[in-house]
């Protein structure tokens, strides 16, 4: 698949969707189109909220450990 907005092509693979992503969002993103930036801001908000739910559940884990830990200390 060829990049939209220069000369780069990009490999079909599984992570097509996210090379992409990253592509526009390090290279392109001033340039975009309306229709590509909302594509674009749907898709981070997306990947953005799964990396959170995966922090929230490596803070959510580490909270508890250090809740414990307080508790059996008093
Ligand atoms: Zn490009």
């Amino acid at each position: 698949m060829k990049c939209k907005y220069c000369e780069i092509i990009l490999k079909y693979d599984s992570n097509l969707i996210l090379n992409y992503f990253y592509h526009l969002e390090n290279n392109h993103y001033e340039e975009l189109d309306d229709e590509d930036r909302i594509m674009h801001d749907t898709r981070k908000k997306m990947i953005e909220s799964k990396q959170n739910y995966e922090l929230q559940k490596k803070l959510d884990g580490d909270s508890d450990l250090i809740f414990n830990d307080q508790n059996s200390d008093i």
